[in-house]
């Protein structure tokens, strides 16, 4: 059978619990996932492409499944380029559904044979976002609870 391939596509700026529990739940249904870190020109990040990369490296160190990789432009071409035929997105609201529902669907318009599978994080995670975790660090707080062990989260 062919090898089943999932992009986890998203900025991570910085990677979250959140992102975390999605991913490792995902893991099961894919022989690899790929999470791949946008490089999108007109939105400031952060923290460093590579420092970003860095703390994903970190998390799934010991997950031979899991692989990190950038890109730019459409992430139907970069599934392409990948050789995926998923796109694995995570759903926390119904302002969630309501976005990912139109980036899905247009995306099938391009794609018909990629398909995008939503998972629902646990309920104690779905108020974690990156945003959240930045405002926090900017402003001195201890951001610790909110990404996943053995992350050393300082301000860039
Ligand atoms: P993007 O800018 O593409 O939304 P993010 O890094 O913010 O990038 O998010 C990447 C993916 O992770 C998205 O599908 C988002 O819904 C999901 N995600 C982020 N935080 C959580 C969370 N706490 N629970 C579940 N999914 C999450």
């Amino acid at each position: 059978m062919e090898k089943r391939i999932a992009i986890f596509p998203g900025s991570f700026d910085p990677i979250t619990k959140g992102h975390e529990n999605i991913l490792r739940r995902a893991l099961p249904l894919f022989d690899e996932i790929v999470i791949a870190i946008g490089k999108n020109s007109s939105k400031q990040n952060y923290f460093s492409l590579e420092q970003r990369q860095k703390w994903i490296n970190q998390v799934f160190a010991k997950e031979p499944k899991v692989k990190i990789e950038t890109y730019t432009g459409l992430t139907i071409d970069f599934c392409k380029k990948m050789n995926a035929n998923f796109i694995l997105r995570g759903l926390r609201t119904s302002a969630d559904f309501e976005f990912e529902k139109s980036i899905a669907q247009n995306n099938t318009m391009m794609a018909p044979s990629i398909e995008t599978v939503f998972i629902l994080p646990i309920p104690e995670l779905s108020a974690i976002n990156s945003t959240i975790v930045r405002d926090i660090i900017r402003n001195g707080g201890d951001a610790s609870p909110f990404v996943p062990k053995g992350i050393d989260i300082k301000a860039p």
